[in-house]
């Protein structure tokens, strides 16, 4: 008998960097996640400058991706946590600046809450600089705990700290 293929699942990420040519980080980063054999990119936002939150540093370059996977959650954020290693991630301060940092923000209609990992992301309806990439990607797309669809939320809050759309 053939094997029962594994359930494919829809999962939002969002990107973050503001150490190095951010640009081409976010970029690689995706083109390294797409390689994932159990990965597929389905499609990316734009990148938006935005304001940092936490201790004074330079402004981020931020962005949403959607995904398909057959990964658990719990293995996807694994390979999301490596792939910021590789692109030469230090942990030096909470909310810190950082070359790459990615975040798992919506898998499937999925509610997690583990020590490790919480899905969704728990700051997500306070976050401008991810609402609103991606609303533009993923409008529609219900976050569950609040049953609000994410354009929902991001018109909710509004686009402060957003400084520039860069297409
Ligand atoms: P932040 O992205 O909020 O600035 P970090 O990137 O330093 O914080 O994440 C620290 C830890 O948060 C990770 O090691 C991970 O275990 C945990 N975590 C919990 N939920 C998530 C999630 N949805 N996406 C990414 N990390 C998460
Ligand atoms: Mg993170």
């Amino acid at each position: 008998m053939a094997p029962t293929p594994a359930a494919v699942t829809r999962a939002a990420i969002a990107l973050g960097s503001n150490i190095g040519d951010s640009a081409s980080i976010l970029k690689d980063a995706l083109k390294a996640l797409d390689q994932h054999p159990q990965v597929s990119l389905v499609r990316h936002s734009s990148w938006y400058r935005t304001v940092p939150v936490g201790p004074a540093q330079d402004d981020f370059l931020n962005g949403c991706a959607l995904l398909e996977t057959d990964l658990a959650a719990d293995a996807l954020l694994e390979l999301l946590l490596s792939t910021e290693q590789d692109f030469g991630r230090v942990r030096l301060e909470h909310w810190g600046p950082r070359s790459l940092d990615l975040d798992l923000i919506l898998y499937g209609d999925q509610v997690i809450s583990s020590d490790r990992l919480q899905v969704p992301h728990p700051r997500l309806a306070e976050r401008s600089f991810v609402l609103t990439p991606l609303a533009e990607i993923a409008p529609e797309w219900i976050e569950p705990t609040s049953g609000k669809t994410i354009s929902e939320l991001a018109s909710q809050l509004g686009e402060d700290g957003i400084l520039q759309r860069i297409t």
